[in-house]
């Protein structure tokens, strides 16, 4: 960074890397838990660290459909004799022997006497007489018992947010049940007197409220338990009352709208009546203006109103809030440097989040293109994007072809 002075950039406004290290402060992750069978992990945070109380794999089997010998039988002789056979799920019973084999198929046990296995594509069977072609190495295509995991080692951590694979790894080592972080609750209304609800007719002025829906869906991402209060209207009681029982039963309470200044006036009001708001103005782009604080045990997040600004301030700032509360361990977001396919277009002053398409060119690059018209009320510039291209406060206007840094929409976005 450059040690002069910048011209363009603005102090009062706060960085959003310094904003989220703020407010991550100030929120505290949830500390009870509670058993849920395994169908209903699909992702919830593991409260505790998870050992395996069996050897993964739990036997020495075979990784192939074939033979199983023993290898140093193959030093004298390369054909051996068939005694029987190992199925997966049905054990070979017999005793093995020097110089003898078994047919063995892929997840069979293989017996202790026989160590190397080899696949039946490398064998020639005449009868009982069964010519092998020796394997590189003892133990070739053998899957030996606690290779994986030994009794008593960690499999998966506390803080780990439990996906399809966390599914499947719980499973296998036979958790019925798993004891993972409550949800945090959160409660979510939009505020303005020109929103309505889908389903109704409009009238001049009147738009229809779209923030909830968003805000639902990225909520729905976050496996938190969501209760939606509607649309309340910029009435003082209406308000107080919306706030008073969203905070009396969630952890968490977001709203959307009347946090730009001279907006939404009694909103203002009655959260600085109601509770501790702090009304933060962030040099982010789109969203600005951004509303923190506690209303009664519940912490509160009031979210810019134009519809693309909402979703930003939510992916890069209540994200990581929830993140903490429910006890996930946090993940930095994956950034990479693409290729910029046009012009684009920046004042200085600061961190943009526009959106783009990330794809590869035909020379294998990274290249990203912007979505059209970046308005942060246009939110079909989020549902074209796959990724925002991230600007740096003092960064102007980018020519095409420069490297620009980007953060793909992971699953919180799409
Ligand atoms: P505000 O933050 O209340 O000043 O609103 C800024 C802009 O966002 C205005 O154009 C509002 O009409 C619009 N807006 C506010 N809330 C919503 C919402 N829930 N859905 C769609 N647009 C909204
Ligand atoms: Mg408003």
């Amino acid at each position: 960074m450059s040690k002069h002075a910048d011209p363009c950039s603005t102090p009062s406004l706060m960085h959003p890397d310094e904003a989220i290290v703020k407010l991550l402060a100030q929120v505290d992750t949830l500390t009870d838990s509670e058993m849920v069978q395994l169908p209903q992990a699909l992702g919830r945070v593991l409260a505790e660290d998870l050992a395996s109380s069996i050897d993964l794999p739990p036997f020495n089997n075979s990784a192939m459909d074939g033979y199983a010998f023993r290898f140093k039988d193959l030093a004298t002789s390369s054909t051996l004799s068939l005694i029987g056979e190992s199925f997966a799920g049905h054990p070979f019973t017999g005793k093995p022997q020097p110089n003898t084999c078994i047919r063995i198929m892929t997840g069979a046990p293989v017996p202790d006497g026989y160590d190397t296995v080899q696949m039946q594509e490398k064998v020639t069977a005449e009868g009982t007489t069964i010519s092998i072609e020796a394997p590189k190495a003892l133990g070739a295509n053998v899957r030996s018992r606690g290779e994986e995991v030994k009794t008593g080692g960690k499999v998966l951590k506390a803080g780990t947010q439990v996906g399809a694979a966390e599914m499947g790894v719980l499973a296998t080592i036979g958790a019925s049940q798993v004891r993972v972080t409550r949800q945090v609750k959160v409660a979510f209304f939009s505020t303005g007197d020109e929103l309505r609800p889908v389903g109704t007719e409009l009238a001049p002025g009147q738009i229809y409220d779209s923030n909830r829906y968003s805000i639902q869906g990225l909520l729905s991402r976050a496996n938190v338990e969501w209760i939606d209060l509607g649309v309340i209207e910029d009435d003082r009681e209406a308000i107080r009352q919306a706030f008073r029982s969203a905070a009396a039963q969630a952890d968490m309470v977001i709203t959307s709208g009347g946090v730009s200044v001279g907006d939404a006036d009694y909103t203002k009001q009655i959260l600085d009546e109601e509770g501790e708001i702090t009304f933060w103005k962030l040099a982010i782009k789109p969203g600005k203006p951004f509303a923190f604080g506690k209303l009664g045990k519940a912490v509160f997040c009031g979210l810019p109103g134009n519809p693309v600004s909402s979703m930003v301030t939510f992916y890069k700032l209540v994200w990581p809030l929830l993140n903490k509360m429910q006890g996930l361990t946090p993940a930095k977001p994956v950034q990479l440097k693409a290729k910029l396919s046009g012009d684009l277009r920046k004042f200085p002053g600061r961190v943009e989040y526009q959106r783009g398409i990330l794809s590869q060119n035909e020379q294998g690059e990274a290249e990203v293109t912007i979505t059209g018209g970046q308005g942060s009320g246009m939110l079909t510039s989020m549902s074209l994007a796959n990724c925002f291209v991230i600007l740096a406060q003092e960064q102007g206007d980018t020519p095409a072809g420069t490297l620009v840094t980007v953060e793909p929409f992971n699953t919180v976005l799409s």
